[in-house]
């Protein structure tokens, strides 16, 4: 079998504890024998970081910003602790929030859904996104322990010296006092990073907040988003179908509950930071999360939502075999492999990614898993297996998957066109065809079913087949009837 090929990198990002561990069983098992691999690679291993006075982070996310795709190990966030534990020259910021900031991103994370690891809410059945605006409000308030009896005043004095003022409270004893803010710049970006991946992944826009009560803070948020698409987005959102939504947030998680899920929830920032734990508790478990950060212009992130998993790793120095699920790093993979595949027409490199995900849920689906899943699955006699074997069980679905040669995704797609009972069911896989469509493979189809479509550009080419498909359904239908 001749391994994939790579035309441009991603940018590789090595971490820390047992997650570090993993990521070397990973792309031993799982990609190295199936890819020619083409990263960048920078160790944010703490180690490393420290060493480097944490320019590696900057460098790192500097790279992401001209390769366009990036994939990220999980990392320690030092506290007093770690100082101690690795000697630190300094306890080093968060690479997380050093990326995020220099890429201007937003985080989405979403869960990993299998069967047999059911969401504690009956009527999810498709995977909620939480976007968390991660900029401002209580995150970067100022606050004062109010002491005895006073008056609290908010004042802006703008860059000419005038001054305007408000009344925040009479104090007649002691109390509390805070002062939140955010820009219009950054709640833009994220507005922006929310409908471009809203549209990237096809699904509907959610976004809340209370502005009833807020009528100017968070009134601005609603009318930032509400201005931004009906200028940018609108037209692209109604020509691929997908809605944009707002709603207050208690409405919102009303709402959330009732719904089968398959959308996108932005939130403001302590709305994500809550709501994003809640649904990935809800959905089953942490280690089934991923996260990708997106920039306004279009870079993407990819990592696990979970951390280094310090406990496990503190049992695999004891030279213990841990049971540490790798599923949420293996789809960081598999995600920044599909965006790589997308951005340079690679469709082996996308059918691979599609195929390392379907390995990973088929082996789970077919019982075999790590602890933290047999602890809450709902099958019968579930395999609890350490990393190293559960991803060994992985790499034998994946071969399986990829067959002797991998094939290309359009001839994979042709065949279930093909093979279709209904013109319906030929339209539908047909829909699906649209991002991959090529004149060859165009001109196949039409063959098919027996037509002629005009040479021209692939979007015209594709709506006159598509017209053509909604009438051939037409006319089976009222046949049929
Ligand atoms: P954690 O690494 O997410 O682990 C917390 C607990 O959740 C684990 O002890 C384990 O529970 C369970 N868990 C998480 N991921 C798992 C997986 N893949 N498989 C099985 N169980 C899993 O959080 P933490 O212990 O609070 O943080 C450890 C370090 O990670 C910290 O230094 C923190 O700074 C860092 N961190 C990094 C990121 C990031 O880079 N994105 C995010 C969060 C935290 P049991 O012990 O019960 O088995
Ligand atoms: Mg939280």
């Amino acid at each position: 079998m001749e391994k994939i090929k790579m035309n441009n990198p991603i940018v590789e990002m090595d971490g820390d504890e047992m997650t570090r561990i993993l990521w070397q069983m990973i792309k031993d098992e799982l990609l190295i024998p199936f890819i020619d691999l083409n990263t960048k690679y920078y160790d944010l291993g703490l180690k490393s970081r420290d060493e480097s006075n944490d320019e590696i982070t900057k460098e790192a996310a500097n790279a992401i910003k001209e390769c366009g795709v990036g994939v990220k190990c999980a990392t320690i966030t030092p506290n007093a602790d770690r100082m101690k534990e690795y000697s630190l020259k300094e306890m080093w910021k968060s690479p997380n929030g050093t990326i995020r900031a220099i890429l201007d991103g937003t985080v989405f994370r979403a869960p990993i859904i299998v069967k047999g690891i059911e969401p504690y809410v009956k009527t999810w059945k498709k995977p909620i996104t939480i976007a968390r605006h991660a900029y401002g409000d209580i995150y970067k308030a100022v606050e004062i322990k109010v002491p005895c009896a006073g008056k609290a005043e908010l004042v802006f004095t703008d860059e000419n010296g005038n001054e305007t003022k408000e009344l925040i409270h009479e104090f007649k004893g002691a109390g509390v006092l805070q002062g939140a803010h955010n820009l219009n710049k950054s709640i833009e970006s994220f507005a922006r990073s929310c409908f471009n991946f809203a549209l990237d992944t096809k699904q509907d826009l959610w976004f809340s907040s209370k502005d009833t009560i807020s009528k100017k803070y968070d009134g601005e948020f609603k009318k930032v988003f509400s201005d931004i698409y009906e200028n940018e987005y609108k037209a692209k959102f109604e020509a691929a179908g997908l809605t944009y939504f707002y709603t207050l947030i208690d409405d919102a998680i009303a709402r959330v509950v009732k719904s089968e899920g398959g959308f996108i929830w932005a939130c403001k920032n302590y709305d994500g930071d809550v709501m994003s734990d809640m649904i990935a508790t809800a959905f089953g478990s942490l280690a089934m999360m991923t996260s990708v950060l997106v920039s306004p212009d279009g870079k993407y992130e990819f990592e696990a939502a979970h951390g280094t998993v310090q406990r496990h790793y503190y049992n695999h120095l004891k030279g213990e075999k841990t049971s540490t699920n790798p599923v949420a790093t293996i789809f960081a993979w598999s995600g920044a492999l599909r965006k790589r595949g997308e951005m340079d027409g690679n469709s082996e490199l996308m059918h691979f990614a599609d195929n390392l995900e379907k390995a990973s849920i088929a082996t789970i689906e077919s019982g075999k898993m790590t602890k933290d899943l047999s602890l809450i699955t709902s099958m019968a006699n579930p395999i609890s297996l350490t990393s190293e074997e559960f991803i060994k069980a992985i790499r034998e679905e994946l071969e399986k998957l990829q067959g002797g040669e991998a094939k290309d995704e359009r001839l994979v797609k042709l065949e279930e066109f093909l093979d279709c009972k209904t013109v319906a069911e030929k339209r539908d896989v047909f829909k699906e065809m649209k991002d991959i469509l090529d004149d060859k493979l165009i001109n196949d189809i039409a063959a098919s079913l027996d037509i002629v479509v005009d040479e021209g550009d692939i979007e015209k080419r594709y709506r006159s087949i598509l017209n053509c498909l909604n009438t051939m359904e037409k006319y089976e239908t009222n046949r049929f009837r």
